[in-house]
């Protein structure tokens, strides 16, 4: 009775593979007696940390929303005016439940198995229209992380393109009327490269100065004005200086697109297109250039190709240019992007349409107007005149305006010379701007007659900057305005998607866990997704809460003594570390300690993120084991001893190895004068049993859409706050607009917003607060027992690469399938593809080892699920055997076949030399629920050929079908 009357459902038991007979099962597989026996075979017992995690009693699912909410309800939800690139937006209901509260949206991965990725790689080629259409440019990426850093990105390219008599010039020319916060992370990035920001008014700029390579203009300019950039931009262009324009996407359905002004890039956010403002975010960034510079363009670009069959199909173009196999030569380091939310406005543009769209921003413009005139009847002097949606206005005391417009909850902008910004939205009524308006006329005790101003309204762009040109003419932006339309366009591309709702994903490096739903209500609650990122402190009293806790609780998981939520990806965690690093070798006087050693296994964002950060690249060697060469990293450390800066090291290893020597590496770095930055993608191997700290790592970032549950969106959105320890913890960065953010020498921002995409660390904070100390650790236990679980049932079939010296592995492992390739003429990808024909996602292909695939179950899986794996792997392995033996044609086998399509097998007269129930049901459990690929293998070096990257346009569409 007295157990009954306390019992609570844990969460953990749902999170965890947590049934003690499986448990039993699975440890008598691996021929050890328990989990602890497993666990300390696995980890070095010298970096097992001392206590256990000290965190808050597990609350059980329900107590945990209960009490979320009263954090949420801290949050005051105003209305923004703010503006400053952060607007208001509806999220039209269809594409809120469909897609941003759809497990079978956000739970897909990066769309790398592009036959059973179809869906969203459909909606991202929109998204890219979109972009195209609406900036006047030729090509453009299915997103960045933020507006600030796609800036950032666009000067990148801009200095990697430099030539002839700017081979050397070294300077960017920033507007001043450009957001504040992008200048702060312009200035950022540009440092470490070598390049200077000149920040300055664009009408009176000397362009003559033989320095400057390229400039940003941001349009309409961050106070509203609009301004004709053409002559400006012609004139830069004849001194052979780049043009980047940061645009509006919703004043672009009404303005001259940049594009047609000249521009050579855009960039901007396409946050107001149905995506919460989320306190900062997540939000699509978006990139759009000339065709000429697609080879550097950052980021993933969408393309059409063609399938085995001939039939049109969709994958990721340009591939072999991505970071990770440029490394070193790397000019960006973006690998998370922020897909579920370019999908999310893409989808809203085919919900709105052209015309739509036009009448949203019309009203906008409209009500701006109607404002602008009624203030200037009052009295005020409105600075702005050819405007969109923003007005600067006069005032004699900003802060009687702030104490009236909040009394009625109103947030304006203050720029702090008298003078006010407002900014109108989709959101905002007749009413409200009656409203606004009322407030104004209050303060000068003087009135407006509202029906003369609404009289008086006109269309005011001149002739130039109205927009002639026709934009989102294909059809599918023309089609699905309807609900039941749009409802069934979303079903049709959501079922030609494999994620986490079919079947598990064990992409090693990726940890594709449960990303429970309790996690995942509070992200679309108004009371975090409302809020402008600059609102006032005091109205986001439970996000602060929130930040604080979670800033405690990752620490104690690190070890560490402090943390930084900015940073908006993993590859960004690692930038923001290193120019951490940076800035406490400059502040001890060490300016020339520029070194970054790297294992030559390390992700390529580590190479990528150290160029970005100024660094010099030396790769170490690592040993025929795995692990890293001792010799060679003793022979580096001390080679580059007087210039070391760091050493970045993943662990465990990318080889899924606790590497014994890690404490010994630490030392070794110590001992030279350098730091070291632990990448912390393996975490979910840590979690509890160790940690950074523990270890002796000085800085280490958390990719929370790894180990804490944020769901990878396919693509994005993520987080990687970084965890610093004490002597590092100055440096965290800060915000130009926000204080009170980042340590008291903070380095800049490194990402447009305080702290990153705020909305989605709800996420992680569920998670901890619903698992507690001990459901993290079994977690780790779990994660651990399952990995060495599917080793035991795979290794008879497959070689392992790389164990620890007890024979285990830790949270994952690499299949070696190389022997294939000379047995039978057969690859990993075949077995990707394979795969596929079994209802599985494949796992990590050719990384870190080329040739193999790396398997990464994660403690969510139950034995049932991981058996079914294994069972497919084996039976893959049997198709092999049957090549091997000459039993199944050499080329024309289920394998190189692979994936088989509904219209592939259903035909009248079947001529391979293999049966379709094989083919497509090749065990008893597909039968019983079939995934089906909507294509059968994609060409990729043919798309890559004939590079088409958006939908056609109407005019070319009656052609093209
Ligand atoms: C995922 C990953 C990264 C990059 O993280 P993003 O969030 O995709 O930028 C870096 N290193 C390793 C080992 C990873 O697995």
């Amino acid at each position: 009775m007295k157990v009954a009357l306390r019992y609570q459902e844990l969460f953990e038991n749902r999170h965890n593979n947590a049934d003690e007979a499986d448990r039993q099962a699975m440890l008598s597989e691996i021929g050890v007696k328990s989990v602890e026996e497993l666990i300390s075979q696995t980890i070095p017992s010298a970096i097992r940390r001392g206590q256990s995690l000290n965190l808050p009693p597990a609350q059980t699912e329900f107590q945990f929303l209960d009490e979320f909410k009263k954090l949420a309800s801290q949050n005051k939800v105003y209305k923004s005016y703010i503006g400053t690139g952060y607007y208001d937006t509806f999220t039209p209901n269809v594409i809120l439940r469909n897609i941003l509260e759809n497990p079978a949206w956000y739970t897909a991965y990066t769309p790398y198995q592009a036959e059973i990725s179809q869906g969203r790689l459909e909606m991202l080629l929109n998204f890219q229209t979109l972009i195209i259409e609406l900036t006047g440019l030729e090509i453009a990426n299915a997103s960045l992380l933020d507006e600030a850093t796609a800036a950032a990105e666009a000067l990148h390219l801009l200095h990697a393109l430099k030539k002839g008599a700017k081979a050397k010039a070294d300077t960017f020319f920033v507007s001043d009327r450009c957001h504040p916060q992008t200048i702060d992370l312009l200035h950022t990035r540009a440092t470490p490269i070598g390049v200077k920001i000149l920040v300055g008014d664009h009408r009176t700029i000397d362009l003559t100065n033989e320095n400057i390579f390229g400039a940003l203009l941001q349009y309409p300019a961050t106070d509203g004005a609009v301004f004709d950039y053409s002559d400006w931009i012609a004139s830069a262009h004849e001194l052979d200086i780049k043009v980047v324009v940061a645009a509006d996407l919703l004043a672009l359905t009404l303005l001259t697109p940049p594009g047609e002004m000249g521009a050579d890039v855009v960039v901007g956010s396409a946050q107001r297109f149905g995506v919460p403002m989320g306190y900062g975010g997540p939000h699509a960034g978006y990139f759009a250039t000339k065709d000429e510079y697609k080879r550097q363009m950052p980021g993933r670009l969408i393309g059409v190709s063609v399938d085995a069959e001939g039939n049109r199909a969709l994958r990721m173009a340009l591939q072999t240019r991505e970071q990770h196999i440029r490394r070193e030569k790397a000019t960006s380091n973006i690998c998370t992007a922020q897909v579920l939310l370019s999908v999310m406005a893409a989808a809203y543009a085919v919900y709105h349409g052209p015309e739509g769209l036009k009448k949203i921003a019309q009203r906008t413009h409209a009500l701006t107007q109607l404002t602008a005139l009624a203030l200037k009847g009052l009295g005020y002097e409105v600075l702005t005149e050819a405007f969109f949606d923003t007005i600067r206005v006069k005032v004699a005391d900003e802060s009687v305006v702030k104490a009236a417009t909040e009394a009625a909850e109103i947030n304006l902008r203050y720029f702090g010379d008298h003078t006010v910004g407002i900014s109108f939205d989709e959101t905002k009524t007749y009413p409200d701007a009656v409203q606004l308006i009322g407030i104004f006329s209050t303060l000068v005790s003087k009135s407006v007659n509202l029906d003369e101003v609404e009289s008086a309204l006109s269309w005011e762009f001149n002739e130039v900057l109205t927009r002639q040109s026709a934009f989102l003419t294909n059809p599918v932006f023309n089609t699905h305005h309807s609900e039941h339309e749009m409802l069934r366009y979303l079903k049709s591309l959501e079922n030609k998607d494999l994620s986490l709702v079919h079947s598990m994903i064990s992409l090693g490096s990726c940890t594709m866990k449960l990303n429970a739903t309790t996690e995942m209500i509070p992200v679309t609650w108004p009371e975090f997704g409302k809020l402008h990122p600059f609102a006032p402190k005091d109205q986001a009293a439970g996000y602060q809460t929130l930040f604080k806790n979670l800033n405690d609780w990752l620490c104690e998981i690190t070890g560490f003594a402090a943390m930084s939520l900015q940073p908006n990806s993993g590859a960004q965690g690692e930038y923001a570390g290193l120019m951490v690093i940076r800035a406490y070798h400059e502040a001890r006087g060490n300016t020339h300690r520029n070194i970054a050693l790297i294992p030559a296994s390390a992700h390529g964002t580590n190479p990528a993120s150290a160029v970005m950060a100024g660094m010099k690249v030396v790769v170490t060697k690592t040993d025929e084991n795995g692990n890293i060469d001792l010799a060679d990293l003793k022979a580096k450390a001390e080679q580059y001893s007087e210039n070391l800066s760091c050493l970045m090291v993943t662990y465990p290893s990318t080889h899924g190895v606790f590497e014994e020597s890690i404490i010994e590496i630490c030392q070794l770095i110590h001992e030279h004068g350098g730091q070291v930055y632990m990448d912390g993608a393996n975490m979910n191997a840590q979690v509890g049993l160790t940690s950074p700290g523990t270890i002796g790592a000085d800085v280490c970032h958390l990719n929370l859409h790894k180990t804490f549950c944020i769901p990878h969106g396919g693509g994005g959105p993520g987080m990687g706050p970084i965890g610093v320890a004490a002597h590092l913890a100055p440096f965290l960065p800060g915000h130009a607009v926000v204080s009170g953010v980042g340590g008291d020498q903070a380095i800049s921002a490194v990402s447009a917003a305080p702290y990153g995409s705020a909305s989605i660390l709800t996420i992680s904070y569920a998670y901890i607060a619903m698992m507690g100390g001990e459901g993290l650790t079994h977690a780790t236990q779990t994660a651990i027992l399952n990995a060495n679980y599917i080793k035991a049932r795979l290794e008879p079939h497959f070689p392992v690469l790389y164990v620890g010296s007890q024979g285990r592995c830790a949270h994952e492992m690499i299949l070696d399938c190389r022997p294939f390739k000379q047995s039978a003429g057969i690859e990993a990808e075949d077995i990707a593809k394979r795969l596929m024909d079994y209802g599985f996602h494949a796992p990590t292909l050719s990384f870190p080892v080329a040739g193999t695939l790396m398997v990464e179950p994660t403690e969510s899986e139950s034995k049932a699920e991981l058996d079914r794996f294994c069972d497919a792997m084996i039976a893959i392995r049997n198709e092999i055997a049957e090549v091997e033996a000459g039993e199944a044609d050499k080329s024309v086998n289920v394998l190189k076949m692979a994936p088989h399509t509904q219209s592939v097998v259903l035909v009248d007269s079947w001529n391979r030399p293999y049966t379709r129930e094989k083919a497509v049901f090749p065990l008893p459990y597909v039968k019983a629920s079939k995934f089906w690929p909507t294509v059968s293998r994609i060409d990729s070096a043919y798309g890559d050929r004939n590079l088409i990257c958006a939908c056609p346009p109407l005019e070319e569409y009656a052609t093209a079908e």
